[in-house]
């Protein structure tokens, strides 16, 4: 509100209403202008809730697509590469080993 009087060039000995200060400067006054500030939040969350929720979010992970690689095992049970017949103690070694050849594979052709 002093800055509106300032800006309207209003002393306060001129003894002129809030209410006729805002008026005059054609505002609705904080509270209304807080209040619309935070409607136009509300309204952004809901527009944005469509696409971007937890939901969404976990809908895309389940429908997130296998691996393209398969476990591949040898007789004694351990998992080894089909590529260089090297076996790994992990199933995270062999994944990280498969996706390498796949990228190398990819780099060929
Ligand atoms: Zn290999």
């Amino acid at each position: 509100m002093k800055c509106l009087r300032a800006i309207l060039r209003v002393k306060w000995q001129d003894r002129v209403p809030n209410s006729e200060i805002l008026r005059r400067a054609k505002m609705t006054g904080m509270e209304s202008l807080l209040m619309r500030n935070q409607l136009r939040w509300c309204g952004h969350l809901v527009r944005m809730e469509s696409f971007r929720s937890l939901t969404s979010k976990r809908q895309h992970r389940k429908t997130r697509p296998k691996p393209s690689y398969d476990y591949t095992y040898d007789s004694n049970g351990n998992l080894y590469c089909a590529s260089c017949n090297r076996t790994f103690k992990s199933k995270f070694g062999f994944a990280s080993h498969a996706r390498a050849h796949a990228r190398r594979d990819q780099g060929m052709s």
